[in-house]
């Protein structure tokens, strides 16, 4: 089979650390066109816009968005209302309802539609998931703190409305939450800390409770100096799981137990091959949803300025 032809949206830091490779590592997936402002790269067809993309390439056979949450659903209506399955970055959309809204429309044109979480690809998050499966939960810990200066820097998009600051992190670690546990939970309180000269917040602490009533904490942080912390502390009935690095590393009742390598990307386009070849989309907003919970019921407080240096 040939290879489909993949035009890919917002040539930015995630397009150009991840996508890029993982697609030229991909048999089944060829990117023949970018588009965005000033979007060009050598020996692919470059545009200013989907729109001037999808009139000048109309054999393009899927659409990747990378740009930022904020203009994700208007480019993927765009896309879909031509007849392009569209794979999204995380988050999916600024809002659940936009989220909502793509998944039907990619239902009624008969088109895929994948909502990607790269985090949920972690090597340690599946064999994380089938050992919890059978276990009693009684308390989960999330620590995620990492530097927005080293992670998006000069991104100020991330502190506007929808760039969902702190949570353009966090997020991360919640779809590897609702993927692990085997109930489902749901937020009760939460403490969101936003710099005076900013619309999202830059920390947040959340909690949760899962429906037996176990607690689900998440320490959210984007001012980590050092060493950066992407972990999660789940204490069950036969001891402690400890997935830190992101998913990357996995530890059971203190024993290290052996993973696959990092692939995060490379998965993330396996799976969207998968769901172009058999038609289906994959969209789970339960990730968004603990967001927008925390929006509604948080408890705002502000802090000190935000500046990239
Ligand atoms: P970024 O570096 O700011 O890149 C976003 C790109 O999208 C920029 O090239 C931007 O162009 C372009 N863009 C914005 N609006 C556009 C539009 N309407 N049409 C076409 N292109 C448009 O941001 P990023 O870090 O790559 O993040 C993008 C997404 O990836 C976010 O949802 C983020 O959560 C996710 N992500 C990021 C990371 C990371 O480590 N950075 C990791 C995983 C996932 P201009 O700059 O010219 O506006």
């Amino acid at each position: 089979m040939t290879a489909r032809k993949i035009g890919l949206v917002g040539l930015g830091k995630i397009a150009r650390d991840q996508h890029l490779p993982a697609l030229a590592a991909n048999p089944d997936l060829e990117l023949v066109a970018v588009a965005g402002h000033g979007a060009s790269l050598d020996g692919v067809d470059g545009f200013a816009s989907l729109s001037a993309m999808l009139a000048a390439r109309p054999d393009l056979d899927a659409i990747t968005l990378c740009t930022p949450p904020g203009v994700r659903h208007a480019l993927a209506a765009e896309a879909l209302a031509a007849g392009k399955p569209v794979m999204l970055e995380k988050p999916p959309g600024a809002t659940l309802g936009e989220v909502e809204l793509l998944a039907r429309q990619a239902e009624s044109a008969g088109l895929t539609l994948f909502a990607s979480w790269h985090s949920r690809h972690a090597p340690g998050v599946a064999p994380a998931r089938e050992w919890l499966a059978g276990r009693e939960i009684h308390r989960v810990q999330i620590v995620w703190k990492e530097d927005v200066r080293v992670w998006h820097p000069g991104q100020e998009w991330i502190f506007e409305p929808a760039g969902m600051g702190v949570f353009d992190p966090g997020i991360n670690a919640l779809s590897i939450v609702t993927a692990i546990l085997p109930r489902p939970f749901f937020l009760r309180d939460a403490l969101l800390q936003v710099p005076a000269n900013r619309q999202a917040p830059i920390a947040a602490q959340l909690r949760f409770m899962d429906t037996a009533g176990a607690p689900v904490e998440a320490d959210l942080d984007f001012l980590q100096t050092g060493p950066q912390t992407w972990d999660i502390y789940v204490e069950t009935d036969a001891g402690r799981l400890t997935l830190t690095k992101g998913g990357s590393e996995l530890t059971i009742a203190g024993e290290s137990v052996p993973v696959g390598p990092a692939g995060e990307y490379p998965a993330l386009y396996a799976r969207f091959a998968e769901l172009l070849d058999s038609g289906a989309s994959d969209v789970d907003p339960a990730p968004l949803r603990h967001v927008a919970d925390a929006c509604l019921l948080g408890r705002r407080e502000a802090v000190a300025s935000f500046h990239f240096p």
